[in-house]
């Protein structure tokens, strides 16, 4: 029923007689065991002793083994004689009880499989098993004395002896280590072994890296302000148990070292640490802030990491080894034994909801795996969400603020500029103010940065011609040019293409042009303006890994650029110093569509990007690009009037009974074909519930109507707050039959109507 059930292969264990020999000879007691895998429930096993819930273990299912972990209660209906014994206890730390009640409070809120949050539990399975001896390469004395041999070449190839050169001259080393160092390939290494010119030898396990923080150094002196908000932090961790607080400060007020200091506290009363932050590309700052005040590098968990780093992670968070762990919202499922503090930083990032596979937003779980542990969290931010905002005013929440920016820096002056009333050149984007400002920023030595939340070169290519336009083989959607690569690409799949120097259509040369501007376009007018300025693109794509990232943000504050022109990943976190003026290039981009929140985000990001201008002695400021700036958002932009926008738009949203005033869920139907697609979603129109209060919308064609070559249709389903809906599309999805390649997709609380 939900997404992957319907292929999912029988659970029950089948056999008979295997069952009973083993029942006889060795297992007298039964599990229930979760297995990682979207199945509906935990399956029964025995086991030859004993054996705590919460252990890791490996069982058959079908064909396989596999690793789960024995769950609470035990299984009831199945004859012990139809079990399986389990194959292995795995001598990995117990999942502990506040996580696995986390687990199904998650599946049971976002409707997924218990075993596909368990997933998210078990991420490094690597970490499970005991830690393996590492296998390292050492020159042999036979590998030795070819090496001796003369002339060179007799026994070995030039690569081999390089080979056997760089272990002659060191210590033993991993093979891919030594393929690495020797510039040689893989197989080199492996034939030297099986030649005998190289040996194996075995080594104990690495070492982790991960070393405790050390909160006994002091941080800086905090101002009145900060302090007094430390004060509750810190008292809310002295204090114990549960407490969601809201750290609400301006931009650059010195948000992170006030939570720092509760931090500290958390530490210093012997309690590990999670900090969550959205994208942690985008980190590094942080890092290296938290590297000053606390001495070392915190763990780190995203999906940038690599498996042997994760395993560590994973071991040394169970171990309660790492202290303090900074991580991506997926860090939230980690097997701290001792959490003693929750942070959310920039609590309103929309990508701390997560899309696929299981729906969640790491925010509210956030705070209910605090509840869980029952310890403190702190969710910090700007421009805080509506959710949080009413979250207070129901009083579920403490607000602590700082309304100033730290030391003499001031807010920036926010202005917009009208588009209907400038001329700007075709093919140009800059109006003459913004262009005006930045020549002048320029002249004074000062940095500037361009926000445009779209990458590429141009989001719609077209033929001048016949009016072809490159459309995704696989999806809805415009191909974007992306210039610096030569390529078209999806922005939804992925799909590449190279830009083909004639219509495809009707094969006229020159005849595509781009129609709007991407953040490549942009850089080219910049550079065009202002030849001598030193300007850099800032997109995840033309960035290899956050490494780079951290390295054109160091550009920046030690002024080797004069200009950073980019997508949202500036918009968050950084600080720069002589960074004066913020252009914003196209304030309207993210209203368009139906998104309910499209006015909230918008708000949060600008006034995010704006805040980074005018963060130090000088004044910074702050110009808006907009066709309409009579919208809301932009007045309040211009006005900085948060409160007042977030009122107009929570009586907007009651009025309407959207979320947080009422609850949402989104169905999303999705077939190989249209007629699956279309047949899967009429039989749940006509299941569909009717309940009062409870509204059904669709089935519609998903704006996205194609994805990945997937057909879309969408249900909505509103309900008033007091509605529980979860009972409701459980029943609801009971009585329809799915069929074929047809999958549906539960999104509680959706965040994207795409
Ligand atoms: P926010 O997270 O609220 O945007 P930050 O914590 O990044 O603000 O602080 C902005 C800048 O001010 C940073 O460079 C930070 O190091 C500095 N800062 C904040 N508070 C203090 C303080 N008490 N003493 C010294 N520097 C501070
Ligand atoms: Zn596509």
């Amino acid at each position: 029923m939900l997404d992957d059930d319907a292929s999912s292969p029988d659970p029950r264990p089948d056999s008979g007689i295997e069952g009973e020999q083993a029942e006889r000879k060795i297992a007298r007691y039964r599990i229930r065991v979760l297995l990682p895998l979207p199945l509906p429930e935990a399956l029964d096993y025995l086991a030859p002793e004993e054996i705590d819930a919460g252990s890791f273990v490996r069982v058959p299912l079908g064909q396989r083994s596999l690793v789960g972990v024995v769950w609470d209660g035990t299984g009831d209906e199945l004859p012990a004689a139809r079990l399986k014994p389990m194959l292995e206890a795995l001598p990995a730390p117990k999942l502990r009880p506040e996580l696995r009640r986390f687990v199904e409070r998650v599946a049971a809120y976002t409707m997924a499989p218990p075993g596909a949050v368990l997933r998210m539990t078990m991420s490094a399975p690597e970490a499970l098993e005991p830690p393996r001896p590492r296998r390292l390469c050492a020159a042999s004395d036979a590998g030795l004395a070819a090496l001796a041999d003369s002339p060179p070449g007799k026994t070995l190839t030039p690569t081999r002896r390089r080979v056997i050169e760089v272990l002659r001259g060191g210590p033993p080393l991993p093979a891919a280590e030594l393929a690495r160092l020797a510039a040689c390939g893989a197989g080199v290494v492996r034939d030297l072994l099986t030649a005998g010119f190289v040996e194996e030898h075995l080594a104990p396990p690495e070492p982790s890296h991960i070393a405790p923080a050390n909160w006994r150094l002091s941080g800086p002196a905090l101002s009145p302000d900060q302090s007094a908000a430390a004060r509750r932090l810190v008292d809310n961790i002295e204090a114990g148990g549960f407490s969601a607080t809201v750290l609400d400060g301006v931009t650059g007020s010195g948000k992170t070292e006030t939570y720092f200091a509760a931090l500290a506290a958390a530490l210093a009363a012997g309690r590990q640490v999670l900090v969550l932050l959205p994208e942690i590309a985008l980190g590094a700052q942080w890092l290296e802030r938290f590297r000053q005040r606390f001495g070392v590098l915190p763990a780190q968990w995203h999906s940038d990491i690599g498996q042997a780093e994760r395993r560590d992670t994973w071991r040394a968070v169970a171990a309660g080894r790492a202290r303090v762990v900074v991580g991506a919202r997926s860090a939230l499922f980690l097997p701290f034994p001792e959490l003693g503090l929750i942070v959310v930083d920039e609590e309103h990032d929309p990508s701390y909801k997560q899309e696929d596979g299981v729906c969640y937003q790491a925010r509210d779980m956030a705070v209910l795996r605090a509840s869980l542990a029952d310890v403190p969290i702190i969710l910090v931010s700007a421009t805080l969400s509506l959710e949080t905002v009413v979250n207070i005013a129901r009083g579920r929440y403490g607000r602590v603020a700082l309304p100033r920016r730290h030391a003499a820096a001031e807010l920036p002056a926010v202005q917009l500029i009208d588009l209907r009333r400038e001329r700007i050149e075709r093919g140009r984007f800059l109006a003459p103010p913004l262009a005006g400002e930045l020549a002048a920023t320029f002249e004074a030595g000062e940095q500037a940065l361009l926000f445009l939340n779209r990458r590429g070169y141009a989001p719609l290519t077209l033929c001048r011609a016949c009016g072809h336009r490159f459309q995704c083989p696989s999806c809805t959607a415009w191909l974007v040019e992306h210039r610096f690569t030569g390529r078209l690409l999806c922005h939804h799949c992925g799909h590449a293409e190279a830009l083909p120097p004639c219509c495809p259509e009707c094969l006229t040369a020159g005849a595509l042009v781009p129609c709007g501007p991407g953040v490549e376009r942009l850089l080219e007018e910049v550079t065009e303006r202002f030849p001598r300025v030193r300007a850099a693109l800032m997109v995840s794509d033309l960035l290899p890994g956050p490494r780079a990232a951290a390295e054109l943000a160091q550009g920046m504050i030690e002024r080797r650029y004069d200009v950073l022109i980019g997508t949202q990943l500036v918009a968050k976190g950084h600080h720069f110093p002589m960074l004066t003026l913020v252009g914003v290039v196209d304030a309207d981009l993210g209203l368009a569509g139906g998104d309910l929140r499209a006015a909230e985000r918008t708000y949060q990001l600008l006034h995010q990007v704006g805040g980074r201008a005018g963060r130090a002695e000088r004044k910074g400021r702050v110009l808006i690009q907009t066709w309409m700036p009579d919208q809301p958002v932009m007045k309040a932009l211009a006005s900085d009037e948060r409160d007042r926008f977030l009122e107009a738009e929570a009586a907007a949203r009651r009025q309407a009974g959207l979320p947080p005033f009422g609850r949402l869920a989104a169905l999303i139907v999705s077939a190989a074909d249209a007629e699956t697609s279309d047949f899967t979603a009429r039989a749940l129109a006509r299941a569909a519930p009717q309940l009062p209060g409870v509204t059904v919308l669709g089935p519609a064609p998903a704006p996205l109507a194609v994805l990945r070559g997937r057909h879309r249709r969408r249900f909505l389903v509103k309900a008033g707050r007091e509605v529980r809906l979860q009972p409701i599309l459980r029943d609801w999805l009971s009585r329809v039959r799915v069929a074929g390649s047809a999958r549906i997709q539960i999104d509680i609380d959706p965040y994207s109507f795409l």
